[in-house]
């Protein structure tokens, strides 16, 4: 059964015009029967939006970090305050909006 929010396609566009993963489909086009999942709270999607948006980042982070690891060959000390930094960075993100997002919509 195709997906009715976005006929078909996987994919919508959010209020600010930006294309989004179908929320009714994830992305696959496609529903089985009548299934209609519940809705997240705007709330949960941002921070949904956050993790994703992490892990994004840290995707490209390691992108970064394995291109600079084979160009200039690192030592072990250097990779390992690369990497925590680039972990602690990320972490901290995650916690921090989602701590802001707590305050703010409390
Ligand atoms: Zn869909």
């Amino acid at each position: 059964m195709v997906c009715e929010a976005c006929n078909g396609t996987g994919f919508v566009n959010d209020p600010a015009g930006r294309p989004d993963v179908c929320n009714s489909c994830y992305g696959l086009g496609y529903v089985r029967g009548t299934y209609k999942p519940v809705p997240l709270s705007e709330n949960k999607m941002k921070i949904r939006r956050a993790f994703i948006f992490t892990f994004l980042a840290l995707a490209v982070y390691y992108g970064a970090f394995s291109y600079g690891f084979i160009r200039y060959s690192f030592g072990p000390i250097t990779t390992l305050i690369i990497l925590l930094i680039g972990h602690i960075t990320a972490v901290s993100f995650l916690v921090f909006y989602i701590l802001f997002r707590a305050v703010h919509d409390a």
